[in-house]
């Protein structure tokens, strides 16, 4: 008997329906030379703007999956020009960076595609202590970091949920010269309401899970033991998130696991479901591809994608669902990154380490990395090269610390109001950057970027006020300025 479809569902196979997986897949295959189709697709999705600001319509599942199976190359360079467009009325020209700090590689299941599983025996164990996070904390924050991601295998012996809690508490403590951490995303096995209530007191940012892939037969294959096999409990873990009053989430799947266009429709299947039972789409949505590792071979895993297509995907998520932020990390290299930047990414991570306690080491160790880095500059040489491209590094973590999370965040993104706090908020936290860690290079041209940038924030009060912050920053020691 057939599942039935239905994004109100609590169900995970009613939410995320192979059905109507496939039948978006036939539909968008059927369709995707259809130009008037795509042409009023694209006009559906264009910014657009009135006196309040800038709103934008989005995609459904169906509709962004006909774009992405669409192969006419100037039609492709309209979704990206389109999907350019919502960046710069969304997100302007700014970069928010973050960093992830890998706590603990024990883990108790049985991903193929993650060195962390269980079954190697190749790989060192490690989880730091609380001294150990400390001094990782630090050496995060003399790079400049503001924002992190937290990383834990599931292991309820070895990272209960309260050496979870007790290493946020930490991070948070950690005040080493100019340099603290103000935004803590967590990055953990899918658990209890009852412990996504901890986290939110614990004060975390955006909870983030990445589903892997939304194929309940893959999902299964490559899953084949410890609590991560259960399907229906990872998959509703976003639920029992915001039903722990956790309103940001973080989607992502790992693109080579199943078929893109699979992954696709689910991951917008998943955002739609959030949205039509707790009105507010996910906070971010990673895109993430299977990497080398220790005892993991990508090439064993047949659903590899091509640079291009990866691009098609992200510029076709920019167009679906345009108020979610979307994320590229350091698996990426830099060209596949500059190209990433332009059709929508608006966070990325930098000076990544990957291993656990990588960051207090003087050399980038490899033994307990969960995967290759391909982008290994520092955060200094990617601040300048974002700057150099005409993007604004962003240190912003303003929004959670002013309670404009979920629906408050979403609100204010959608009537355009955002751009009067990120534009000033990035030109504030990026002159922290360069007055406390910068290069003198770095430091010159972002002088010359903030500069330039002032005289761009519409409202003169705003602008004033970040002028004389900014000031403030550069003739002595007063940070933290926010809107
Ligand atoms: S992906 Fe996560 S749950 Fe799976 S083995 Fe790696 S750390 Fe463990
Ligand atoms: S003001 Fe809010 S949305 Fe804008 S960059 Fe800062 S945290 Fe993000």
């Amino acid at each position: 008997m057939s599942i039935p479809y239905n994004p109100s569902s609590p169900k995970a196979d009613e939410f995320i329906n192979h059905d109507e997986i496939l039948d978006t897949l036939i539909y968008a295959e059927a369709h995707k030379n259809d130009t008037a189709l795509i042409n009023s697709l694209l006009e559906k999705a264009r910014p657009k703007f009135n006196e309040k600001g800038c709103t934008c319509a989005g995609l459904t599942h169906r509709e962004a999956s006909v774009l992405l199976a669409c192969e006419d190359p100037a039609t492709i360079q309209r979704i990206y020009d389109v999907a350019a467009e919502i960046k710069q009325a969304f997100y302007g020209n700014r970069i928010v960076l973050f960093a992830p700090l890998y706590l603990s590689n024990y883990c108790i299941n049985g991903c193929l595609y993650c060195p962390y599983h269980t079954k190697n025996k190749t790989i060192p164990r490690k989880k730091l202590t609380q001294d150990e996070i400390r001094a990782e904390v630090i050496a995060l924050q003399d790079m400049g970091h503001k924002r992190l991601a937290i990383e834990a295998g599931e292991d309820p012996v070895n990272n209960p949920i309260e050496y979870i809690l007790d290493s946020i508490a930490t991070i948070y403590s950690v005040h080493h010269k100019n340099g603290d951490i103000r935004r803590v995303n967590v990055n953990i096995a899918a658990t209890t309401v009852e412990n996504y209530r901890r986290l939110k007191e614990a004060g975390i940012g955006t909870y983030i899970l990445f589903q892997e892939t939304y194929n309940r037969k893959r999902y299964e294959e490559l899953h084949p033991t410890g609590p991560k096999h259960d399907y229906a409990y990872h998959t509703e873990a976003m639920d029992r998130a915001q039903q722990g009053g956790i309103d940001d989430v973080g989607l992502g799947v790992l693109f080579g696991l199943e078929g893109y266009r699979y992954e696709f429709a689910g991951l917008l299947m998943h955002a739609e479901h959030l949205e039509a039972v707790f009105g507010v789409g996910p906070h971010t949505i990673s895109v993430p591809r299977v990497k080398p590792a220790d005892d993991i071979d990508p090439d064993e895993f047949n659903n590899a994608i091509p640079d291009d297509v990866f691009t098609k995907i992200a510029a076709c998520i920019r167009v679906a669902v345009p108020y979610t932020g979307m994320i590229i990390s350091t698996r990426e290299n830099e060209a596949v990154r500059a190209k990433m930047l332009q059709v929508g990414i608006s966070q990325i991570s930098g000076g990544s380490r990957t291993s656990v306690g990588g960051y207090t080491e003087e050399v980038r160790p490899h033994d307990t990395e969960q995967f290759d880095v391909s982008d290994q500059r520092t955060l200094d040489e990617v601040v300048r090269w974002l700057m150099e491209q005409d993007h604004i590094p962003s240190f912003c973590t303003a929004c959670y610390r002013a309670g404009r999370t979920g629906d408050r965040f979403m609100a204010l993104c959608k009537s355009g109001q955002i751009l009067n706090c990120c534009h000033p908020n990035a030109l504030m936290t990026l002159t922290e950057y360069l007055e406390d860690y910068a290069s003198p290079e770095t430091k010159r041209i972002g002088y010359e970027m903030i500069e330039r940038e002032l005289t761009r924030i519409p409202r003169e009060n705003v602008r004033e006020i970040a002028a004389k912050n900014i000031e403030a920053m550069r003739n002595g020691n007063a940070r933290d300025f926010r809107f």
